[in-house]
Parts: structure tokens; C-alpha cells; sequence
């Protein structure tokens, strides 16, 4: 079986996430990892490998060329082999664009199964899987906290707000993960060591056969007009600490009847 899981490199959490404002984009010039929900889904990827004992697992992936630093966690984990789309020209693709080049990318790969993670988390739309599929013309189905795979056909148990849907449906399909499906495993030294050495294809977007003017800000529907931060509340009571700055704030808290 072959399984194309997608992977994303986002900047790390933390306070000091900024947008650029010349670009109103993401700075994605700091310290960045692997998407922590992807790693379930590679996890996912690698046991389905497993079971079936045969086939691959390929990332595909859109992003910097810088990426590969961050995807390589997945190889790492176990995944075969990686294909990074990077192309100055795929600069600013919004989710539109995004999943234009990705379904074009899994095309030229044409999986079995599509795996995603439930959400980035910079962007945090957990959405994109569902444009891919809809361009592949795959079945989908989110929120998998249960998955089995058997005759070429896939059960899968989905989280909802008010319980849970058992869904059925055939290969080739494309599949997110919720992070409580698995435990991703911490790649070994040996995994580490070896994932320099598997096979990381950087390809243009001519490589996937992607009409350049439909990537990046020439491809994409949306436009970000301008970002402000979020308006005071006003109000707010600075206590400075003299020795009874904990007497100080529990009074507040207790005028206030939250304690
Ligand atoms: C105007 C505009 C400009 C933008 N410019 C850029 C830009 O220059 N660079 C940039 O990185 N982003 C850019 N973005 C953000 C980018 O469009 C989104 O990150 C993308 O559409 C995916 O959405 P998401 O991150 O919310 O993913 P979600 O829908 O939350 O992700 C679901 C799953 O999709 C997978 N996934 C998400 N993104 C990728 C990817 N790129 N490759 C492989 N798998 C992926 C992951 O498995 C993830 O778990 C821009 C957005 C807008 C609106």
C-alpha cells in the first residue's frame, strides 16, 4: 500500500510567533519544527505500512526548501522517502492555491491513502484536507480517533461534538487524524542517523505539472488588506510588588467574587 502522508513545517508555538508587516505574512524566519498534528498522522502512516507489509510512506510536503530541516523528523520516525514542492513562485499561496499545488503533487504520486494531521498550527484552519480531496476526487473523512483497514476499504471512527460517527469507505481516500488516534513515536538515534540518507525530492511547481499563475499570490482568492492587534479592554490594574502583592490580588479576586 502506498501512503502519501502530508507534512507541514510551521514556526514554533510560542509568544514570539509575529506577522511580517511589510508581507502581512507569517515570519517563518525563526525557529520552526515539524507540524505537531502531522506527527500522528505519519505515525498512522507508519503502522498501516507495517500491518500490510508491503508498500511506502511518502511525505509531500509545500514549503521553503528550509523545510526539509523539519520533515526530516518524519523520515526519522520511519516514513521511506520525502517530495518537498519549494518554489519562489509558490510564495503567498493561500489555502486555494495551497491545495492546488498539494493535489497536484499527490497526483504525480497517486497514493492509496492520503493522510493528513488535523490542523496546522500557525494557520489553524483544518480545512485543507478537504480542498485536497475535493480536487482529487477522493472520499474524506476528519477527526479519526479510530481507523482499520481491511480489503481495500477503511473504517473509521470520527470525533463529533455530540459522540462519535462510524464511517466506512473504499480506496483511494484521503483521511485527517485527530491527534488522540495514536502516540507518535520519538524517533531513534539509528532513525535519525538514516533519515539523512532516504530519498528528499525538491521539486519546482513545473516539476508537478502546476500552472505557476494558479500558486502563490497570482493563484490565490484571498488577500490580507491589513492587520491590527487586538483593542484594550481598558481597566486593567497594574499591582506592583512591595511585600503584599499577594494579599493585593487576592483582594481583587475576592471583590470580584472569583474566589
Ligand atoms: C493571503 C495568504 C497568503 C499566505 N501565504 C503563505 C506563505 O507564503 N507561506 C505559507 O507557508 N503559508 C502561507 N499562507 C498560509 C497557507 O495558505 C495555509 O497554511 C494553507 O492554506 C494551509 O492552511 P492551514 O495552515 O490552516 O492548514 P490546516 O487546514 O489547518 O492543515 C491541515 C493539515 O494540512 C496539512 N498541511 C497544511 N499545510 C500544508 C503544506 N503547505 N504542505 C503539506 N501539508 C500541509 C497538515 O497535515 C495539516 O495538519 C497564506 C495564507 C493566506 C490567506
Amino acid at each position: 500500500m502506498k501512503i502519501a502522508v502530508c507534512v507541514k513545517e510551521v514556526p514554533d508555538p510560542g509568544p514570539n510567533r509575529r506577522i511580517d508587516p511589510g508581507t502581512l505574512r507569517m515570519d517563518r524566519s525563526g525557529d520552526r519544527s515539524l507540524n505537531a498534528y502531522d506527527l500522528n498522522a505519519v505515525e498512522e502512516g507508519i503502522r498501516l505500512r507495517d500491518a500490510a507489509g508491503d508498500g511506502e510512506v511518502v511525505l509531500v510536503s509545500l514549503g521553503a526548501s528550509k523545510a526539509l530541516d523539519s520533515i526530516r523528523k518524519g523520515l526519522a520516525m520511519g516514513a521511506d522517502r520525502a517530495v518537498l514542492v519549494s518554489d519562489e513562485a509558490a510564495v503567498g499561496s493561500d489555502l486555494v492555491a495551497t491545495s492546488y499545488v498539494l493535489a497536484k503533487a499527490l497526483e504525480a504520486e497517486s497514493p492509496d491513502l492520503v493522510l493528513f494531521g488535523q490542523q496546522a498550527s500557525d494557520a489553524d484552519g483544518a480545512v485543507l484536507w478537504a480542498a485536497v480531496a475535493d480536487r482529487l476526487k477522493m472520499p474524506v473523512i476528519s477527526q479519526i480517533s479510530e481507523l482499520e483497514v481491511a480489503d481495500g476499504s477503511i473504517t473509521a471512527k470520527r470525533q463529533t461534538e455530540f459522540g462519535y460517527d462510524r464511517i466506512r469507505t473504499s480506496l483511494p481516500a484521503v483521511l485527517a487524524v485527530a491527534d488522540s488516534l495514536n502516540e507518535p513515536r520519538y524517533p531513534s538515534l539509528k532513525g535519525i542517523m538514516g533519515a539523512k540518507k532516504k530519498p528528499q525530492d525538491v521539486k519546482s511547481l513545473a516539476d508537478v505539472g502546476v500552472d505557476a499563475a494558479r500558486a502563490g499570490e497570482a493563484g490565490s482568492r484571498t488577500t490580507v488588506i491589513s492587520l491590527s492587534p487586538p483593542e484594550s479592554r481598558g481597566g486593567n490594574q497594574k499591582i506592583e510588588d512591595d511585600g503584599n502583592a499577594a494579599q493585593q490580588i487576592l483582594d481583587f479576586l475576592v471583590e470580584r467574587k472569583l474566589v
